[in-house]
């Protein structure tokens, strides 16, 4: 009798068990939301001639279908590798949801990069088609002989527009979707099905190609766009000014369209003017790296310009200065939203958004919180550990290795035998942070970068965000340079205002006043330009070829 009646409770709760529908998380269940229920949420977009359309989501599903199409009757199937090479603009949007719409996979190219570094991906993602915007032509026909995969390229132009090129396969945009029936059916697959590919810039060894399933890019969207990250909705426009190929695009072009947002593309003009023009075309949520706010900023100001409907900025990629937040916040009534991620993350980490315990602060107080990245969505979780690998406490000091594990982050890069991470799925990000008791994390700086001096590390963002904020300095940078006595010492590397050389010791009593007293840097050395990795950041191993070409030695040794 006893065991019957278990046996009767334990299938009772299996009849309680998966009584919800299958939903497969699929990004193309992300544009059907956008055409059904906000069709006619504007897109506005500028081409490469600085030709400004006008679409909305029905128009832009209605094209995304005919590109599956189009690439079916081409050929194309499940699993094939697309590479893209565009800038931000309206048919890329088309292509982002009509390659994953096809079962395809969508490789996001940087056109910043080296020939071989294109060669180099391509190749190894296997890209059957490329499709590219008309002035990037030049860039491929570099390097199509050394791409035998690539079968045949399609030109994000009319079929009138299509200019002669080296290439032997060639096709429209205009004819690809020509071609496309709008009626197409979404193929169907897994949640886990590859949906994108985007390689790290691989600034040591060869890029690592991270490839996000439709399932992680579904998740993604969905924590990113809540109140606390960046809290988007349908009555936002977004203006992703981070280029789509950059880091998944910032995941922009899933979580605006999820909400139902407007979305302004800027095109691939990102000088100040060009920026400002689109910025004011409705937009109340950017987002792009610090450099392209300070260029913006320093324009503001030289213009005389207001910033009429912007409410929101992001800014990630790189460390913000506090000049920079200060400025958005306090001049133009622009609130930053300070944000860190990673290719491998899909790429959010953590944004830094007000929680009730530091709501409450004084402004400067708060200023404080907005230089550290703040804290991550659900979904996304971190840890520091020291150099034995013992987990740190969160005391918003003491500094450690930082690890991270979630709904969208990278297991394992494509085609590489051992996993990228350990026996718990922790993630070692390569970064060095702090976490403060509110969960605030604050980054460093690169483990590879950090500056060990006299067994103590310097954090060369610290000292880089200092230093921006003089009147003379436009760009700084903070190495180590190689000590007799304290193994490395801190020197900036600095591009001035007016291109030429500023008074040193103004430039480093300014950066002390604001750091400990030993990290305060010993020597200042004027360039005309700072080396930039493709995605726009300091390049540091360039940085220090360039030092070591000028035989520079600490001031101690000479
Ligand atoms: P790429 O180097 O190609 O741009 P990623 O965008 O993936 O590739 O770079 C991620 C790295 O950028 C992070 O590991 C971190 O070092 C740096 N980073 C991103 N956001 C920030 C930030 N807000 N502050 C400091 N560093 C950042």
């Amino acid at each position: 009798m006893g065991a019957s009646f278990i046996t009767k409770e334990v299938s009772r709760e299996r009849n309680m068990d998966n009584l919800m529908q299958d939903f497969p998380l699929r990004v193309t269940s992300i544009i059907d939301h956008a055409a059904k229920y906000h069709p006619d949420r504007k897109i506005i977009s500028k081409d490469t001639k600085g030709k400004i359309t006008n679409t909305n989501y029905k128009e832009i599903c209605r094209n995304s279908k005919k590109v599956a199409d189009g690439l079916h009757k081409l050929g194309v199937k499940k699993g094939d590798v697309i590479g893209v090479m565009a800038w931000n603009n309206h048919s890329h949007l088309e292509v982002w949801y009509g390659i994953p719409g096809l079962g395809a996979v969508n490789h996001n190219l940087n056109p910043r990069l080296f020939s071989e570094q294109l060669i180099y991906i391509i190749n190894h993602a296997n890209d059957k088609i490329l499709i590219l915007d008309l002035d990037l032509i030049p860039i491929i026909e570099k390097v199509i002989d050394e791409c035998p995969t690539v079968e045949k390229l399609i030109i994000l132009c009319s079929k009138a527009d299509l200019p002669s090129t080296k290439f032997s396969d060639v096709i429209s945009y205009e004819e690809l979707l020509a071609t496309g029936s709008e009626n197409f059916q979404w193929v169907s697959g897994d949640e886990t099905d590859a949906c994108g590919i985007c390689y790290t810039s691989g600034t040591t060894g060869n890029p690592k190609g991270v490839v996000y399933t439709h399932r992680s890019n579904t998740l993604h969207a969905l924590t990113q766009a809540a109140p606390d990250m960046l809290n988007l909705s349908s009555t936002d426009t977004i203006m992703p000014v981070v280029p789509l190929f950059h880091a998944n695009g910032w995941s922009i072009a899933y979580t605006a369209p999820l909400v139902g947002s407007s979305i302004v593309f800027p095109g691939g003009d990102l000088s100040p003017s060009s920026l400002y023009n689109m910025l004011e075309r409705g937009v109340t949520i950017t987002a792009a790296v610090p450099t392209v706010w300070l260029l913006l900023l320093n324009f503001l100001q030289s213009e005389e310009k207001e910033l009429s409907t912007l409410k929101r900025v992001v800014i990630g990629g790189s460390s913000c200065p506090r000049s920079v937040i200060e400025d958005f916040q306090n001049k133009y009534g622009v609130r930053v939203l300070h944000a860190w991620g990673m290719t491998e993350l899909s790429p959010l980490g953590t944004i830094c958004s007000f929680k009730p315990e530091t709501e409450s602060l004084n402004e400067s107080e708060k200023l404080d919180i907005q230089e550290t990245t703040g804290h991550p969505p659900f979904g996304v979780d971190l840890k520091i550990v020291d150099d034995n690998g013992k987990e740190i406490d969160w005391d918003g000091i003491t500094q450690g290795d930082l690890y991270c594990k979630g709904a969208a982050v990278v297991k394992k890069y494509l085609k590489m035998e051992e996993l990228a991470v350990d026996g718990d799925n922790w993630f070692n990000t390569g970064d060095v942070a702090t976490i403060d008791k509110n969960g605030y994390m604050r980054i460093t700086d690169r483990s590879k970068d950090v500056i060990k001096s006299g067994g103590e590390w310097i954090s060369s963002i610290d000292l880089e965000n200092a230093a921006v904020g003089h009147s003379d300095v436009a760009e700084a940078a903070a190495i180590g340079i190689p000590h007799p006595k304290w193994d490395e010492r801190p020197v900036l590397v600095v591009v001035t205002n007016d291109g030429k050389n500023a008074d040193k010791d103004s430039i480093i009593s300014h950066v002390s006043e604001r750091v400990a007293k030993w990290q305060k840097p010993d020597d200042v050395i004027f360039v005309d330009e700072i080396p930039h990795t493709a995605t726009g950041k300091i390049s540091k191993l360039e940085l220090r070829k360039l030092v070591a070409n000028l035989d520079y030695k600490h001031p101690d040794l000479r």
